[in-house]
């Protein structure tokens, strides 16, 4: 392991701690924070208004990163999927989405190596939990992205591999990172959980701007037990009861995402389910059409029955979109994140 201080994920206090003891002065330091997160440089050699001689210092203290991208593959719609590599040799998938008609530019971050909850439906969930990401590793993934594209992370959600609210401290002192640092505005942080509820209680208090996405994925319990054994733990009654509370505590809008599945949950049925279920609740829908994975039999929907699940919930008021499937030939789509690449 590196003796040195890694500089990506430290806040300006923290580099001025590094400048004090090199006798520089307060500025150094901002221009040193300036260049790790607004202009993302990938080397110290790169920080051009240091002095050489201060630059010859700093690197014998301190280097910029200590991950590596493993593998990078480019989708035909511009999504970027990378498989990031930290020092004790564990990996993460990390995913930049384009919107062509937008100026934002999202990265799909992960939080865990692994993770615990096993979705049926999830490759991530296969593989169990192996361990938290450090604050620090989660802010490098959005580093890691503006060190290669030279372009700069709009927006940001918490949908990668991991249960972010199973590391809610470290995911939390993230958000404050790509907030303070970053300078992402709260609202385009999103952080999406499958349902953690004494967590969503926690965040409720936290006064924050960011969004709170909550991996519903069904309209009724048995349902949801098949999809998700989180529900075993933590029931949608219970999970309703939170979602009052969190918006009733924050104002804020929260967002529903429901992985349709071909005969399981994109029914007349469990549309009008979800309709009841969320008809107190103040949220957007976000449908994501199931993209099939080789390890399980669960089907792709019919574009009609996508449609007609849409106009359903659309007749009861709320905004629903449906999920553009973006980087699903390079197995970048929700669900399809694994943290290995094949022949691992
Ligand atoms: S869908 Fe999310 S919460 Fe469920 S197993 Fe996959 S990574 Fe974990």
């Amino acid at each position: 392991m590196s003796e040195k201080t890694i500089l990506s994920g430290l806040s300006q206090n923290e580099i001025e701690k590094i400048t004090d003891e090199l006798k520089m002065s307060k500025f150094r330091a901002r221009q040193i924070h300036n260049w790790i997160y607004l202009k993302s440089v990938s080397s110290i050699d790169e920080m051009t208004d240091l002095a050489l001689s201060a630059r010859e210092e700093l690197k014998k203290v301190a280097d910029i990163t200590n991950i590596k991208i493993h593998t990078k593959q480019t989708s035909s719609d511009g999504t970027i999927k990378y498989l990031l590599e930290f020092e004790d040799g564990e990996r993460v998938e990390t995913v930049l989405m384009r919107f062509d008609n937008r100026a934002n530019l999202t990265a799909c971050v992960s939080s865990q190596v692994g993770c615990a909850v096993n979705c049926s439906f999830c490759a991530t969930g296969k593989r169990g939990f192996i361990r938290n990401l450090t604050y620090k590793e989660i802010v490098e993934q959005v580093l890691a992205i503006q060190r290669d594209t030279g372009l700069k992370v709009t927006n940001v959600v918490f949908m990668g591999q991991g249960e972010p609210l199973l590391n809610l401290e470290n995911v939390l002192k993230a958000m404050e990172i790509l907030n303070n640092d970053f300078q992402i505005g709260q609202r385009r942080l999103t952080v999406s959980t499958s349902g953690i509820i004494p967590s969503i209680y926690e965040l409720a208090d936290l006064d924050m701007q960011s969004t709170l996405a909550i991996s519903l994925h069904a309209s009724n319990h048995a349902t949801r037990l098949k999809l998700m054994k989180i529900e075993d733990k933590y029931d949608m009654t219970e999970l309703h009861k939170a979602l009052k509370h969190y918006i009733a505590k924050t104002n804020r809008r929260i967002t529903i995402e429901y992985l349709l599945i071909k005969d399981l949950n994109d029914t007349l049925e469990s549309a009008k389910e979800l309709v009841h279920y969320l008809s107190d609740i103040k949220c957007n829908i976000n449908l994501i059409p199931y993209n099939p994975t080789e390890k399980n039999d669960y089907e792709k929907p019919s574009r009609n029955s996508v449609m007609r699940f849409k106009s359903l919930l659309e007749q009861s008021g709320k905004k629903v979109t449906v999920r553009l499937e973006r980087g699903s030939d390079i197995d970048a789509a929700c669900g399809q994140l694994k943290g290995r690449v094949e022949g691992d």
